[in-house]
């Protein structure tokens, strides 16, 4: 993989479209991703970015961004503090084409860094979407912002599978660390999510709406057909998962009958309406449930807590 540095000179990025009903900026601190030759490389919809890929394969390149710190507090200051008018609204979805967190991220630190200029400059709203359990490196630095203000991690866990058929690549890390990951985020007090998205082949619906209705506080399902940004999942058509999965004989997952049932299934699980949402509508929605609104404003700092998957 090659990995190099470039220029940030503007890091917080208006959305628009599928994030647009819910965040009013990005953030995308590295551009390419590590993860790309895993299992969510091979139909994360990014890939399809020219911007990002500038020709190169996806997986292939990792650019570390530099000079953002600058670049927030500028922007920040602009829409917070304006010379005219009232301030605009901030709220941060952390990241939309890149893992906040890759492995590099542990000797890199661009989230950490920008995590740690936030406490002097907090947004209304910070959401993390990773695929990795590294976010819980910062817990302590997190609690600690979520103090100042609302911070929610989103964990993607698609499938229960440790491991999916041959010819699927690996996923890089497995659902039980990233479920445990989740875990460890919820007891300290933290917002969690997981997205379940998109939705891949499951061993067990029931178990696994139990397993995750125990570690976050809401859910969000998606289906490639729905939310991979194009119409009826035409990106995804053109890669290899609908190939693969038909192949392993999972046809039947790249419907959305089954994602509908799957669907009831944790709705069931999950209780109350709210909890559980769907494709753009519930990454969308930035509700926080009322049992999560208490320990949100718990002033108290987190405990300890301990890291499983470093023993592994
Ligand atoms: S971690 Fe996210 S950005 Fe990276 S390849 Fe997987 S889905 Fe794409």
């Amino acid at each position: 993989m090659r990995i190099e540095p470039i220029t940030s000179r503007h890091v917080l990025n208006p959305t628009g479209g599928f994030l647009g009903d819910g965040f009013t900026h990005t953030i995308n601190l590295y551009r390419g991703c590590a993860l790309g030759n895993s299992l969510c490389g091979l139909y994360c919809y990014a890939q399809w970015n020219p911007h990002h890929t500038r020709g190169r394969a996806w997986g292939s390149f990792l650019d570390v961004k530099t000079g953002f710190l600058e670049s927030y507090r500028a922007q920040y200051d602009r829409l917070k503090h304006p010379l005219r008018g009232a301030p605009k609204p901030l709220r941060i979805f952390m990241s939309s084409v890149t893992e906040p967190y890759p492995p590099q991220e542990r000797t890199a630190r661009r989230t950490r860094s920008l995590l740690e200029e936030m406490l002097s400059r907090p947004p209304d709203l910070l959401v993390i979407q990773s695929h990795t359990p590294l976010v819980v490196d910062d817990l302590p630095l997190l609690t600690k912002l979520h103090r100042r203000c609302r911070v929610q991690i989103n964990i993607t866990v698609e499938t229960d599978k440790p491991t999916l058929p041959q010819g699927f690549p690996s996923q890089a890390y497995s659902p039980a660390v990233r479920i445990e990951a989740l875990r460890t985020l919820k007891a300290a007090g933290l917002p969690t999510v997981a997205t379940v998205s998109p939705l891949l082949p499951l061993d067990d619906p029931r178990k696994f709406a139990r397993d995750l209705e125990a570690v976050c506080d809401r859910v969000i399902l998606d289906h490639y057909l729905l939310g991979d940004g194009s119409p009826h999942g035409q990106r995804t058509k053109q890669t290899d998962l609908p190939r693969l999965l038909e192949r392993a004989g999972y046809a039947e997952w790249s419907g959305l009958q089954i994602f509908e049932e799957v669907v009831t299934i944790f709705q069931e699980i999950f209780g109350a309406e709210d909890r559980v949402g769907v494709s753009r509508g519930g990454f969308n929605d930035i509700h926080v449930p009322e049992a999560r609104k208490a320990a949100a404003s718990d002033p108290e700092p987190a405990p300890e807590q301990s890291l499983p998957w470093r023993r592994q």
